[in-house]
């Protein structure tokens, strides 16, 4: 067997539509694993070799088994492995002995045991890879590609065909899914339970689904991403010819713990893959009911051309929570021609509602919401359509649910949606509407956000790459300052020792100077014009405020010398450890400036996680703020100004003018070239950058080196 040690992508063709697959551990006892997977492998209709192995050899659901791996006629394009865990390796030496293609190893007991378990992975893993062998798992339930009459997993059941692929990290999660696919009518090309990944990982999958022609949705559940680049890589290329869709779990805090900085404490791990999915397109969706909705809409539905969303109703509460909503998605109510308001004022009840929402009262029939449906969607300002019925007494469920049917199959490029709410009363309705591939949800709100979520895709899609941004700057100079930094065995590079680096990369600064003494504290504040800022300067203070170390709107000289010597002063009796340097003597912005926070933190996985905010010292309990992962490009700066909540602030409000976007922008990209310069500096925070109509200038920066 040649070795495959190059990066090339491993082959799945003999994993996913083997031809031969050998159940090495299978079993006459039925409830024993190495029953189910043989039993599967038969109820799935496999027409390809299957040879259980078992060493009391004899006949094991009718077909003869081989004693051991030893006795294959060859090797397998799949073997399944649900032996002891002491026997796998052993077992998968023979197997590649033999020129075995691709191995599922279903037996748990390795890494998730701990350490003798983690060991013993690495060494099944290493086998694997030398034989070139694609490896699925440990710790698994299998895979499952009906289309090929493949079920190799110990799943209870066979799934329905379909066209969308799953892939899941937790097995739990596995078997959940399938019995909720079953109760709702969803089928799948491809299932596969990732297991441990000693092999086979997210980003493979991404790989072979984007190219798999029976796979037009692709979705995943992933507890933690283990190679972050090569994921944000498949990710990014599949996302680019099909929807993918994932859950995301498992949370921690860790990050956040070691934190130094304010970006460090509220960027955590969550917030890298929330980056990391929207860098490479993922739809993020938070629970499995909302990923069922989706995936069925993404996969029978066309996606929304324009944002404008109609809304039918029933009953108007559940109208209005749509309308809501819209505005909360960004979405808006599509405005109804007026010939479309004369259409339906021609048919409908007077008391009827003949505009967004459209309110066709609670007494409608399935022939009422049919007609409106055929008008509303004709209407060419309808993008999408949200079908709400509450089940009164006289609403027909199932006629309506049919109706809704129909015209979703005859819609080449609008979505439509339906919320039928309650859950007894109109069950016979969803489940027509399941079948015909209509999404329905029990509440407005989902409903809508999965139409926006359809919306991003079709602009996603829409638009060119946008080029990552280079910054210019000097760095030779700014390597002397990190270079200066590590020869101290500093931790840290606080404001005093950073407005080189902050040159280095031409960013706007207020005119900063360092005072050793009160005298010339006095001068420097002289050259600069009043009024000024003293700050306290020590290498050993990154946060001044907290030994209330910074102050503004310093007036005259005799104040200057005052203020010198009681920041100094303080900063002994707070800091007694701290090595006071003296003080920074700093132009003092104008009034009326606002404060944001520009930072980043070096995400283990995804690399730098770029963040900007809301500032100033307050900025964790307002926590208004966005990320995106570097690099970044114009569109990446542009958004994640206006994604925090306070951009109503930085437009202006009461008449005032907005501040520089543009100077903002290059500093966020300033940021994140940085960021990317420097692997030694793990975080960095500019806080606070003053701006106003005029300026943007960086008032403040800590940087924290790698130990
Ligand atoms: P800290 O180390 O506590 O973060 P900063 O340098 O950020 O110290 O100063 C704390 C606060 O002082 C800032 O959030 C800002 O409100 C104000 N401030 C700092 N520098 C200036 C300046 N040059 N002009 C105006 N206000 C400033
Ligand atoms: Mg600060």
């Amino acid at each position: 067997m040649a070795q495959k040690q190059t990066d090339r992508k491993p082959d799945l063709t003999p994993f996913f539509q083997p031809r031969s697959v050998a159940v090495v551990g299978a079993s006459a006892t039925p409830g024993k694993v190495g029953h189910t997977v043989l039993h599967n492998m038969i109820e799935a209709g496999f027409t390809g070799t299957l040879i259980p192995v078992n060493p009391k050899g004899g006949e094991i659901l009718g077909h003869p088994a081989v004693p051991s791996v030893d006795q294959l006629p060859h090797g397998p394009d799949l073997a399944v492995i649900t032996l002891p865990r002491q026997h796998v390796a052993e077992t998968l030496r023979q197997l590649a002995d033999k020129g075995t293609r691709s191995v599922i190893v279903i037996t748990a007991g390795f890494k998730e045991v701990g350490r003798d378990g983690w060991y013993l992975e690495q060494e099944i893993r290493k086998i694997c890879a030398q034989a070139g062998m694609a490896l699925l798992g440990p710790n698994c339930l299998g895979m499952i590609n009906a289309a090929a009459g493949v079920n190799a997993s110990f799943a209870a059941g066979q799934p329905d065909q379909g066209r969308i692929a799953f892939f899941s990290q937790s097995g739990a999660l596995c078997v959940a899914i399938l019995d909720w696919a079953a109760g709702s009518h969803m089928g799948f090309s491809k299932f596969v339970s990732l297991g441990n990944k000693a092999g086979l990982n997210e980003a493979d999958m991404l790989d072979h689904l984007a190219d798999d022609p029976e796979t037009d949705v692709i979705l995943g559940y992933v507890e933690n991403v283990e190679n972050g680049e090569a994921f944000l890589r498949s990710a990014q290329a599949a996302c680019r010819k099909k929807p993918v869709l994932m859950i995301k779990s498992g949370t921690t805090a860790a990050g956040a713990k070691a934190a130094s900085s304010h970006t460090g404490a509220i960027a955590g791990s969550d917030q890298a893959y929330e980056a990391a999915f929207r860098k490479s397109g993922i739809v993020r969706v938070r629970d499995v009911e909302t990923l069922f909705h989706l995936a069925r809409a993404f996969s029978r539905q066309p996606l929304p051309y324009g944002p404008n969303l109609a809304v039918i109703t029933n009953s108007g509460g559940p109208g209005i929570l749509a309308a809501d909503a819209c505005g909360r998605f960004g979405l808006y109510m599509a405005r109804p021609a007026q010939r479309t308001v004369e259409r339906l004022q021609a048919f409908l009840p007077p008391h009827s509602d003949f505009y967004n929402p459209f309110d066709i009262l609670g007494d409608a029939d399935a022939q009422r919401y049919r007609r409106t449906m055929e008008i509303v969607l004709d209407d060419p300002m309808t993008h999408s359509l949200l079908v709400v019925l509450t089940p009164t007494a006289q609403a027909d469920v199932e006629g309506t649910a049919r109706a809704v049917a129909d015209m979703a199959r005859r819609m080449p490029d609008k979505p439509v949606f339906a919320c039928f709410l309650g859950m007894q009363g109109v069950r016979t309705g969803k489940e027509i509407l399941d079948r015909a591939g209509v999404p329905c949800f029990v509440f407005p709100e989902p409903a809508v956000q999965g139409i926006r979520a359809m919306y991003d895709h079709f602009l996603r899609q829409q638009r060119p790459l946008e080029p990552a941004e280079t910054r210019p700057r000097d760095l030779d100079r700014a390597a002397a300052v990190v270079q200066r930094a590590r020869e101290a065995h500093a931790r840290e590079i606080v404001e005093f020792q950073a407005q080189e680096m902050l040159a280095a990369y031409d960013l706007p600064c207020p005119a900063t100077r360092l005072a050793r003494s009160s005298d010339e504290a006095v001068r420097l504040a002289d050259e600069l014009g009043y009024p000024v800022v003293l700050k306290i300067a020590s290498p050993d203070i990154s946060h001044k405020s907290d030994v209330d170390g910074v102050r503004v709107n310093v007036r005259n000289p005799e104040d200057v010398r005052r203020v010198f010597w009681d920041l100094t002063a303080r900063a002994a009796q707070l800091r007694p450890d701290a090595y006071v340097v003296g003080c920074v003597v700093q132009e003092m912005a104008p009034p009326g400036v606002k404060e944001v926070i520009v930072g980043f933190r070096r995400d283990e996985q995804f690399g730098p996680l770029i963040m900007f905010g809301l500032g100033g010292v307050y900025v964790e309990i307002m926590g208004d703020v966005a990320f995106r992962l570097a690099p970044l490009s114009r569109r990446d700066a542009f958004e994640i100004i206006r994604e925090i909540q306070s951009y109503m602030l930085l437009k202006g409000v009461r008449g005032e003018q907005p501040v520089r976007f543009e100077i903002l922008e290059e500093i966020i990209l300033t940021m994140a070239q940085l960021a990317l310069d420097f692997p030694e500096i793990l975080e960095a925070e500019f806080n606070p950058v003053l701006v106003n109509h005029e300026r943007a200038l960086v008032a403040d920066v800590r940087m924290t080196l790698r130990s």
